[in-house]
Parts: C-alpha cells; structure tokens; sequence
C-alpha cells in the first residue's frame, strides 16, 4: 500500500527473514503487518531509490541484527543519504516527506557490498545496470529473479508495460545487456517491485525492452509535452483508469521523460567530446 493504493510498490519476503526491496517508510506499517512475527533478518537491495531501499535505515534502527546487502557503489549512500536525498528532492520537492517517509542512515558495519556474480544467501546476484548504474537483480533456487525495475512496471491483471525511465543514471545500452543477463537466467518468474510475480517471463521481457527503446526514440524525437502526451495515451488505451493512475505514481510520465532526455543529452555530450 503506498499512498493509499495496492499494486504500486511491492516487497517480498523470502525464507527466514529475508526481504527484497523492503520499500519506503511510507509503507512501513503494511511491510510490518506483512512480516508479522517474523523478525527480518536481511535485506536484499536492488538498488537505493527511495521506493525501494528509503526504510533501510529504519529497519537497521529496529532490528539491531538485520544485515543489508546492496551493490558496493550505492553503499555509500545509504551510509550517508544527503546526495540520494538531494538528488530525489529535485524530483519531488515538497512531496519528498509524505511518498517515502524518513530515510535514516544505515550503520556501515551492517552493510555487506556486491559486485554481481556472487552468491549470497541462497541466492545468485548479477550486476543489472541501466535503470540505475548500481542495480543488480537475484535469482532463487527455485528460479524466482527479483529484478526491480529491470523488466519494467507493470500493473496487474494488466499485461502493459513501462520502461522506468527516471533521471540521473538512465543507460539504454546497459540496461539492454542487463535484460540479457536475466534472460540467460532462463528463470521460471519475474517478481517485479511495480508490480508482483509474473510467469510470462520472455513476453515480460521483451514488454519491457519495447517499452524501452520505444519511449527512449519517442523522447529522442519529441519534446516533454508530446512525448507526455504519447506515453499516457498509450496507457490509456492499454489498461482501465485504476491501474493508469498506478503506473503514473510508480513511474510518473514527466520522470520518464527527463531520464531519457538526459540520457540522449550526456550521450551527445560524450560524442563531441570524443
Ligand atoms: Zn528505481
């Protein structure tokens, strides 16, 4: 439940105590409630943004055992969150304290930092850059991949897509290999933070590449109003009024676009300079 709605941000509890993405404080009373008796013992990061990974520092406060695991280049910032918060406060100004709640530091010697292709706590880790350059998704042994944002948003029972595309580290390159690399993780499901676990894994996957190189080309030839205007109506016409207004909270049309804008810009920035 985030801001009062179902099927926007999801966290997922493993075997003893073990969370994916346990989202932000905002939704910690349904995190709890979820958990009930049981005391987490670790969290498993796919990557910092505050929808994800904002009631790490919380957590760490509460339970004085919970270990947190997160790739080594977003371990500094849960260690010290100003930049991540500076960074999320020219995205939501005001908005920052009522969608994700406190974000407290988490203590460094709770931190365990990832590279991608270890194994930790059952679970194989890859480096999955793209949507952020310090993702990495997880695969079970039972063949669920917890990959974050990599394979899209998606709200169910709805089929349609979208790429989350927000500033600053938007890689379209990077993240086609990253959908690559869970690809050849053959796994049996995807569990999506926006929105749940999906066994149509090749179509997701490939919803999610479409809606990648489709909206970084629309972004590429349109300005902010047109390129908002094509994404929403495309939502629109794909899934009811309900699930629209989710995907929009999970993915807001405006982030979209600014993170490919960015990424086209850096990207002519780097040729010329070359
Ligand atoms: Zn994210």
């Amino acid at each position: 439940m985030h801001q009062g709605k179902d099927r926007v941000i999801c966290a997922y509890e493993l075997n003893e105590g073990l969370i994916v993405d346990p989202g932000p404080t905002s939704c910690l009373e349904a995190l709890l409630e979820g958990l009930g008796d049981t005391e987490p013992r670790a969290l498993m990061l796919t990557h910092i943004h505050l929808d994800h990974a904002g009631a790490a520092g919380t957590l760490t406060a509460r339970y004085p055992h919970l270990q947190v695991f997160v790739h080594q280049v977003g371990a500094p910032h849960l260690v010290d969150p100003s930049k991540l918060l500076t960074s999320a406060s020219r995205l939501y100004g005001d908005a920052m304290d009522t969608l994700w709640g406190a974000v407290e530091p988490v203590p460094e010697d709770r931190i365990h930092v990832l590279k991608g292709g270890e194994s930790v706590e059952g679970l194989l880790v890859a480096a999955t850059p793209g949507h952020a350059y310090h993702h990495v998704a997880y695969l079970s042994e039972d063949g669920d991949a917890f990959v974050g944002d990599v394979a899209g948003v998606r709200v169910p029972p709805h089929e349609y897509t979208l790429a989350p595309t927000p500033p600053p580290e938007i890689d379209v390159e990077a993240w086609l290999d990253s959908l690559h690399t869970v690809t050849a993780w053959d796994p049996a499901a995807l569990c999506l933070t926006h929105f749940g676990r999906v066994t149509d894994v090749e179509d997701q996957l490939h919803r999610a590449r479409i809606s990648l190189l489709d909206n970084a080309d629309l972004a590429r030839q349109e300005g902010e109003e047109a390129f908002i205007r094509d994404v929403e109506a495309a939502s629109a016409a794909a899934v009811d009024e309900v699930a629209a207004e989710r995907l929009r909270q999970a993915a807001p049309t405006d982030q979209l676009y600014m993170g490919l804008e960015r990424y086209w810009r850096k990207r002519a920035e780097r040729e010329s300079a070359a």
